[in-house]
């Protein structure tokens, strides 16, 4: 505490990232990057942007990524907004779309920002329980809602909802506005983008950070109906009219286009993903379905913590959460194969001693 704080920042709880050691040789396993660096398209993009216009703003509204992010879900660009990473779009949609009288719903265990940005804006919410098997039930949600908030696959369970259960429950929601962030989708769920056109009320916000391997970028974006997308652009423009930068811009575009590259990288990941999952559970982990690019487990007879640590001083690094209900399990960034085998390996020889 320091006596010149806003009462505001007194009462902050920030979210905390997953860390970012400087250790060299360390296999980074703790915060579901792609372990395959971006397109090359990407970086050729990037390249030929690093020139004299530098000097000059960049489009404030993204049109040129706009219209590609609407070509490729086949929506209006007016449907698309863009922001500095999908924790961005988040922010914004939590003041514009999110806070009202009624508390905003959400499961127990889900992406730990969600309850940060409430406390930013003074959102009212309610935790809604997953089941006893981590599921989220949407009937639980049938309640009355300032909104719902779900992330589709969720973290960090990595179980997915079938879009037809989340049609099923915009049939009878159409109160309040609906966020489905698909951060992980691509690794093995059904998108909803499919749902906008007839849901004025849904949101889908997902981000080029996992499956586009751009997560130094900071490029996420909001799909929806043109007028949840107006109040985006609202709060963007009264907050910073310029939250991509030219590079960001030119390597989105750039990764939105190579679509074999995207791919080829997560049918990959989607594999390695089988092959750990089928290796943990030969060791004794119960092992969550996972549609996401990392899985989260648990060993019936050893403290999660303890095997985070264990596994530090082989120089892997995983996520603990220290949250009741969860804090027996890890979970495990899918990385290369080899990778993935150097973990196995490691877990391998702590279980035996
Ligand atoms: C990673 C993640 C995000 C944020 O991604 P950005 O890097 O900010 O685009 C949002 N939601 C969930 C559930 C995530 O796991």
């Amino acid at each position: 505490m320091n006596r010149y704080w806003s009462s505001v920042v007194r009462g902050l709880e920030p979210y905390v990232p997953g860390e970012q050691p400087k250790i060299p040789g360390l296999i980074k396993l703790n915060t579901n990057e792609n372990p395959y660096g971006p397109s090359p398209k990407v970086l050729r993009a990037l390249a030929d942007e690093v020139a004299d216009t530098l000097r000059l703003y960049p489009d404030p509204n993204s049109d040129r990524l706009r219209a590609a992010v609407a070509g490729r879900c086949h929506v209006k660009p007016q449907q698309v907004f863009v922001g500095n990473g999908s924790d961005e779009v988040l922010a914004h949609t939590f003041l514009a779309l999110l806070k009202h009288e009624l508390p905003l719903l959400f499961p127990d265990i889900t992406y730990s920002f969600y309850p940060v940005y409430c406390g930013l804006y003074q959102i009212a919410f309610q935790r809604i329980p997953l089941t006893a098997a981590f599921e989220i039930n949407l009937d639980d949600y049938r309640r009355p809602n300032g909104g719902v908030i779900i992330a589709n696959p969720n973290a960090p369970t990595g179980m997915a909802l079938k879009v037809s259960e989340i049609e099923r429950f915009l049939e009878g929601a159409p109160e309040s506005v609906v966020v489905i962030d698909e951060a992980y989708v691509d690794f093995g769920a059904e998108t909803a983008v499919g749902l906008v056109d007839r849901f004025p009320n849904l949101l889908i916000i997902q981000t080029l950070s996992k499956s586009r391997s751009l997560a130094g970028l900071r490029v996420g974006l909001a799909i929806g109906d043109a007028g949840l997308i107006e109040a985006l652009d609202r709060v963007k423009n009264s907050f910073n009219s310029y939250p991509l930068d030219r590079l960001a811009i030119s390597g989105a575009v750039a990764a939105m286009e190579d679509n074999d590259y995207f791919e080829e990288t997560r049918r990959k990941i989607i594999a390695t993903r089988e092959l750990l999952v089928k290796d943990l559970r030969g060791l004794g982990f119960e092992v969550l379905p996972s549609q996401c690019n990392f899985i989260f487990a648990r060993h019936p007879g050893r403290d999660a913590e303890e095997l985070a640590r264990s596994l530090r001083l082989r120089s892997i690094i995983v996520r603990h959460f220290r949250q009741e209900r969860i804090n027996q399990f890890l979970r495990i960034t899918v990385g290369t194969d080899g990778e993935c085998g150097r973990l196995t390996q490691a877990l391998a020889e702590i279980l035996g001693d």
